[in-house]
């Protein structure tokens, strides 16, 4: 596909979209031709699009966009405290919050910037928090072969918070890893790296 052919699609699907919202926002009992929500479907359609732009991104390919050989560096590579910003899938609404990420490498490092990359990429999709950490793992894991990698995520869910299922600003912490963190020490080392968080 072309980049005019991906936005000709993209526009197409935004009309559609603001239609199915204009429905919407009329079965919840609102009246959608009243003057301040004669832009909103639009509107809707369109950050939402902008909220679910992950799907069209590679985020091994952003990795290896910036992958360099360096095979004596063999300490904890660490990217703390990045922000993401995410849909939850049963409801879709935004959960949120930090992600930590570190790697021990083998024979490959990557640009630091690259990490966050990579978060934002799956977090622009329809998520689960677990399964956000292991695709994070994963995506790592397989682009840059290293000896271990650890991903830590803490997030507060609107789904919970604003429905009042849950106290106002408890955090989901979620965790995985591989390798060299399988050993607790080493986990223990990136837990206290990020503590201050937890
Ligand atoms: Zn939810």
């Amino acid at each position: 596909m072309t980049k005019e052919e991906a936005n000709e699609n993209t526009l197409q699907a935004r009309e559609e979209l603001a239609g199915h919202y204009k429905s919407i926002i009329n079965l919840l009992g609102e009246d959608a031709d009243r003057e301040g929500l004669l832009k909103t479907p639009e509107r809707v359609a369109k950050a939402m699009q902008f909220l679910t732009k992950g799907y069209n991104e590679d985020p091994a390919a952003v990795l290896r966009g910036a992958m360099f050989k360096e095979e004596d560096y063999k300490q904890m590579v660490i990217v703390k405290d990045i922000d993401f910003f995410s849909l939850c899938e049963h409801h879709m609404l935004p959960f949120f919050g930090k992600a930590h990420v570190a790697y021990i490498p083998k024979k490959y490092i990557t640009g630091l910037s690259k990490i966050p990359r990579v978060v934002d990429i799956f977090a622009r999709r329809l998520q689960i928090q677990e399964r956000l950490t292991m695709q994070i793992k994963d995506c790592i894991q397989q682009t840059l072969d290293p000896l271990g990698v650890m991903v830590v995520i803490e997030a507060q869910h609107m789904c919970m918070q604003m429905r009042g299922v849950e106290k106002q600003n408890s955090l989901t912490t979620t965790s995985d890893f591989t390798g060299f963190f399988q050993q607790a020490k080493t986990r223990e080392e990136f837990m206290n790296l990020i503590k201050h968080n937890l």
